[in-house]
């Protein structure tokens, strides 16, 4: 059921306290809506507490990340996709721009990470995209298939994708919907050659969605939900964008 809603996904990324976020919980809590799967992505030490507020809520709770390394052991610093069930977490973002900026993440250990959160009942949200270079000159399907690359040879029935244009993240520029409508459409042909024709798919857009924008992008065909990051910090305006999830 859940993989044929549109998916509503928060990213809080490095944001957050516990006195903040209870209120935040608190607020989404009683959000729902018939056509939305809604998560959130918290940092590490905010995921039990979000498991816990949220508990008979169908919110799912997640990570921004997990370890390379598989389930414990001397990897100072590390996080584990199998600690991560073990608080309650339902899924883990994937490749997250900020992590392939920041710290070098490529397709071989975003692989390894993959199959960590599989392994350990996860679901990946494997983030793609392209900067604004990229797309300025033309290469920019080019790179969204080498990302789209880590899922070679992966046996799963359902994959989730984000499709986060760089230079839209945080910006308040938003991909325009022929922008937007090319590359769901190009991600999903690839994705159903890479993983065979069986694969059900969803594909999320992110990058500067709000409460004003998010009925017109969730409108686009093939685009099967959204990742928002700033918007996911307030619940009024999450759950704003929330109820503008279209049946499919
Ligand atoms: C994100 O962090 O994945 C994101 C899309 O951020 P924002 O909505 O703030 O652009």
């Amino acid at each position: 059921m859940i993989w044929h809603k549109q998916w509503i996904f928060g990213n809080w990324k490095m944001n957050g306290n516990q006195a903040d976020n209870a209120a935040l919980l608190q607020g989404l809590r009683s959000v729902s809506h018939d056509n939305a799967h809604i998560g959130i992505a918290t940092p590490f030490p905010y995921l039990s507490q979000a498991v816990q507020v949220l508990a008979d809520s169908p919110i799912w709770v997640g990570s921004q990340d997990c370890s390379q390394f598989a389930e414990k052991g001397a990897y100072t610093g590390e996080v584990s996709a199998t600690m991560l069930k073990d608080c309650g977490a339902n899924f883990v973002l994937i490749g997250h721009s900020e992590r392939r900026t920041y710290f070098n993440e490529q397709n071989q250990i975003l692989r390894k990470k993959i199959d960590n959160a599989l392994a350990n009942d996860l679901i990946p949200i494997l983030c793609v995209g392209e900067t604004l270079e990229q797309r300025q000159s033309g290469q920019e399907m080019a790179v969204v298939a080498e990302q789209l690359a880590v899922l070679q040879g992966l046996s799963v029935n359902h994959i989730a994708v984000a499709y986060e244009p760089v230079w839209a993240i945080g910006t308040g520029v938003v991909a325009n919907a022929e922008q937007i409508a090319a590359m769901h459409a190009f991600i999903h042909k690839e994705i159903l050659s890479i993983m065979g024709e069986n694969v059900t798919i969803r594909t999320l857009y992110g990058g500067s969605v709000n409460a004003n924008n998010a009925a017109d992008i969730l409108s686009i065909d093939k685009v099967n939900g959204a990742l928002v990051g700033g918007a996911s910090l307030k619940a009024d305006a999450f759950s704003a964008i929330i109820a503008n999830a279209q049946t499919e």
